[in-house]
């Protein structure tokens, strides 16, 4: 089988698309009509596959796609579909040609660079803007009225450039305590009434705004992690609306096991130390693939059971304890379902970190299976 030759080493991520056109669909079901969902897929689609998210996106009825830079816009083109692409973050001017040609949507937020773009555009082309306004996330975006209204009359002005939206970003979505969202939902809307008109697209809602708040869903929401299938934070996770299912499962196979005698020590820096004889498996996984040294201690799931890793984890490898022999090839779960299940919050708690960082940090070095319907439909390794 020409698809399971792709790579060789026994270590693997697995994305289930068939989750993340549920979690997509049951977020559809959710809004109405005239509210659209932008598949968010920067960062190669959460550590998942950008292309491959954003087609199964696509397909479960998502009506746009967001990146946070126009590099990752041009990555994500080649699942070719035919959809509105945002560039949520900052892209320097001279992309500004490139992405009128490509149908590529970029974010402004200061008069001088829309100026510097619309010089660099060519006659007949039309670049497509959304404004970004800064209410409260002090990240990017325009602070008042007055600068929203100065680059909204430029736009209007030139025939090279078209307001195709105007968004803001919550830093508090994801907490129980909605008072700062609120301030800044009043902000936003206060601003869109300052418009001379409205865009198309009006938008502020990322997963969990989208997900607890139907009035901040307007005309299109922003929909990453819960896409992904996880809570946008531990918090609201009793809040949700439905049961998010996490698509990203991480897997290795034992290379090798052996019995210990009390005393005799584990990996780097001799750390650990059997306290009587133990059985000991090695695994081909460490923390070049993103699973990162901090984890020592954390369990995986052999064979059905929860073991802990012993020792600490090194650049390719790692050590784990077993109740008992098992034999080389045995398929071990590091994040996912294998009767037992390690949820990547597990793997987020362990890392003192949230969730998002956690399929982001798994490297390109492990290859991603993707599987629809429990069949493989594609593997990805860059190395071969
Ligand atoms: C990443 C991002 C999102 C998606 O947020 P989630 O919490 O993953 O849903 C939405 N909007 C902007 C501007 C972002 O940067």
């Amino acid at each position: 089988m020409e698809k399971e030759q792709k790579f060789y080493r026994d270590t693997w991520a697995e994305i289930n698309l068939d989750d993340i056109a549920y979690n997509v669909k049951e977020a559809l079901k959710l809004l109405g009509k005239n509210e659209k969902l932008f598949a968010v897929v920067k960062a190669n689609a959460y550590g998942h596959g950008d292309v491959q998210v954003a087609k199964t996106a696509v397909e479960a009825g998502a009506e746009g796609l967001a990146v946070a830079f126009f590099d990752e816009a041009l990555s994500v083109q080649k699942a070719g579909l035919a959809v509105p692409l945002l560039v949520l973050g900052a892209s320097r001017p001279d992309v500004a040609g490139l992405a009128a040609e490509r149908d590529i949507s970029l974010t402004v937020f200061r008069l001088e660079w829309l100026q510097e773009a619309e010089k660099l555009l060519e006659d007949q082309q039309v670049l497509r803007v959304h404004i970004k306004c800064d209410t409260g996330m002090g990240r990017l975006g325009v602070k008042t009225k007055e600068e929203l209204r100065e680059i909204e009359a430029f736009i209007r002005q030139s025939p090279k450039l078209a307001l195709e939206g105007v968004f803001t970003h919550f830093a508090t979505a994801d907490e129980v305590d909605t008072e700062y969202f609120e301030d800044q939902y009043s902000a936003f809307r206060e601003m869109v009434e300052a418009l001379e008109e409205k865009p198309p697209f009006v938008h502020c809602a990322n997963s969990a705004a989208s997900l607890r708040f139907p009035k901040a869903r307007l005309d299109a929401v922003r929909f990453g992690i819960s896409m992904y299938g996880l809570s946008p934070s531990p918090d609201i996770k009793p809040l949700l609306p439905f049961p998010l299912k996490q698509a990203f499962s991480l897997h290795t196979k034992i290379a090798q096991v052996k019995k210990l005698k009390r005393g005799e020590k584990i990996s780097y820096g001799a750390t650990y130390e059997a306290q009587g004889e133990e059985w000991i498996a090695t695994l081909p996984v460490g923390y070049a693939d993103g699973w990162l040294r901090r984890l020592q201690g954390q369990e995986v799931i052999a064979d059905g059971r929860r073991v802990p890793i012993v020792g600490r984890i090194c650049m390719d490898q790692c050590m784990i304890r077993l109740p008992e022999y098992m034999s080389p090839g045995t398929k071990v779960t590091l994040i996912g379902k294998q009767e037992e299940e390690i949820t990547m919050d597990e793997i987020a708690v362990k890392m003192d970190t949230i969730n998002y960082e956690v399929p982001c940090m798994i490297t390109a070095r492990v290859p991603r299976v993707y599987k629809k319907s429990g069949k493989i439909v594609e593997i990805v390794n860059p190395l071969i």
